[in-house]
């Protein structure tokens, strides 16, 4: 029989945000993985947990993840807990967890502290549906691939961001996303928790002259709705009825139906289209 894996979400900043589940899993484990160990000695000395420790992190998680899978296919029972919140967000968790899940080892997880779930809820952007896109990726043609793509994004969308990077980050959002509006969240659940809700051109202009400190998480607002329909008719503006009609029709839409999403495309009646299309063909 294997052991489990067992996923323990932290505090991401106050001590106090840990649930009594976690506390008992980590001192009923045989071995708590630990992105740094050092960090993590002094949390679980805080909670009267002694436990051996081992380290898992970013420059040793593939190898790691072998040597702990191996353990827990020996029966042992591991918990995994990163430098904060819940593990395989934003951290080295993930490749863990999907050699556990390739393995037939059970994987559990534990609920807790978030810190992009934190920063939505304070944001007070809508909820309903977000992406998280995590920290922009470093590689200049993926980073741009991935700004690119958050152009015409209407759901509310979620950043993680180190202080040394801020500036930069925010320069490139307000490049792809204009004067959009931002929640800045920063330092979390600590004594110098703040959330700044601002434009990105402000945001730009403030944190170039203030010099930024701490953890942030970058709440942005999608594209209106308004705004949406403004770019999708700014971009059918530019083909003529016929082609956008013969788009669907090559796509394999009737002549019915390609003119309805014609008319939701541009924003106009289907009647518009009709006589539109009429004297595109009378010339
Ligand atoms: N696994 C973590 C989670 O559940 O949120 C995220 C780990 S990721 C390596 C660390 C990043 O999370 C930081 O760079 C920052 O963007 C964000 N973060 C973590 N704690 C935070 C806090 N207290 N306040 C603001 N952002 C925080």
């Amino acid at each position: 029989m294997s052991g489990t894996l067992f996923l323990c979400a932290t505090p991401i900043g106050n001590r106090g945000d840990i649930t009594e589940r976690v506390k008992e899993t980590l001192s009923a484990a045989d071995l708590i993985a630990a992105e740094d160990t050092r960090h993590s000695r002094g949390l679980l000395e805080h909670y009267g947990i002694s436990k051996p420790l081992t380290s898992y992190h970013e420059h040793n998680k593939y190898e790691k993840a072998e040597e702990l899978l191996g353990l827990l296919l020996e029966g042992k029972n591991i918990a995994l807990i990163t430098d904060a919140g819940t593990p395989a967000i934003s951290d080295p968790g993930e490749v863990l967890v999907r050699r556990c899940h390739e393995a037939g080892v059970p994987v559990t997880s534990l609920p807790g502290p978030c810190a992009l779930i934190t920063a939505l809820s304070l944001s007070g952007f809508p909820a309903r549906r977000f992406v998280f896109e995590g920290f922009l990726p470093q590689e200049t043609k993926e980073r741009k691939a991935v700004l690119a793509s958050l152009a015409g994004e209407r759901r509310t969308i979620i950043l993680y961001e180190a202080p040394h990077r801020l500036v930069k980050t925010l320069n490139q959002l307000q490049e792809v996303l204009g004067g959009r509006r931002i929640c800045i969240c920063r330092e979390l659940t600590k004594i110098h928790e703040e959330a700044v809700w601002t434009t990105l051109p402000e945001a730009v202009r403030f944190w170039t002259e203030n010099e930024p400190r701490g953890e942030y998480v970058l709440v942005l607002e999608g594209l209106s709705e308004e705004e949406a329909a403004a770019e999708d008719a700014a971009r059918w503006s530019g083909i003529s009825l016929t082609a956008h009609l013969q788009q669907y029709l090559d796509a394999g839409l009737d002549k019915k139906e390609a003119m309805k999403r014609m008319a939701e495309d541009r924003g106009v009646s289907r009647r518009e289209i009709y006589q539109g299309l009429l004297e595109e063909e009378k010339g």
